[in-house]
């Protein structure tokens, strides 16, 4: 078995230079966060708000936290004082909340859109129309405290590779109209690959780096 530092640098190897590695961290204890960063990993993802928040004080201060879980409006609080950048953007009342909670704290909050490309019934997300119309509102334009970076997307959970790929591909394509949120976040362990051909800057890595996850929450 690999270690998790030889895991990190065996996909970092394999990464163009513009796509950024996020470790997925969820359920995993601090140890084995902390030796990823010491082999230079600064980038983490965590799905869990209290989770996130008990790591954020414990470890190293130089590590931007990314939030890749479904968000509920009432625990933005939490995270809005540190969160590098928010995924799971599903709702406008979501951002408007992550707005709100950004102005209390004096700064601005980095946000992806979630967009549902998937087969699958059970993915959160907007489908490309809402995701339009949010982009193109009045009051979204009004958010002062919120940058919107690009488009964050989970494909169906299949082994059929040409799917996989038809579902990044609508998003690579949808995100052309908007050239100024031109992050993409999608691929994890099983597709990190398959992803960063189809245009993904931004993949999310957790069973790969720190081995499976045992138990789920
Ligand atoms: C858990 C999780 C990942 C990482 O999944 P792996 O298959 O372990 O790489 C990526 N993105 C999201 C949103 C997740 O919840």
């Amino acid at each position: 078995m690999m270690s998790i530092s030889e895991n990190i640098k065996h996909i970092t190897s394999q990464i163009p230079e513009n796509v950024t590695l996020i470790a997925v961290s969820k359920t995993k204890p601090n140890e084995m966060l902390l030796e990823a960063y010491k082999s230079g990993q600064r980038h983490f993802g965590e799905n869990y708000v209290q989770e996130l928040v008990d790591k954020e004080t414990q470890l190293p201060k130089d590590i931007h936290w990314h939030f890749i879980g479904h968000l509920q409006s009432n625990k933005v609080k939490y995270i809005a004082p540190f969160v590098y950048l928010i995924h799971g953007v599903d709702s406008f009342s979501l951002l408007k909340e992550i707005n709100k909670q950004a102005q209390k704290n004096n700064r601005v909050i980095d946000c992806l859109l979630q967009i549902y490309i998937a087969q699958e019934e059970t993915k959160f997300g907007l489908d490309f129309n809402e995701a339009s119309d949010i982009l193109n509102s009045v009051e979204f334009k009004e958010l002062k405290n919120i940058q919107i970076k690009g488009f964050m997307a989970m494909a169906s959970n299949t082994e059929k590779e040409e799917q996989i790929r038809k579902e990044f591909k609508s998003l690579k394509e949808f995100s052309k109209q908007f050239p100024d949120y031109n992050t993409l976040s999608f691929g994890m362990s099983g597709d990190y690959l398959l992803a960063i051909e189809e245009g993904s800057t931004m993949i999310r890595v957790g069973s790969s780096i720190f081995g499976e996850r045992n138990y789920t929450k």
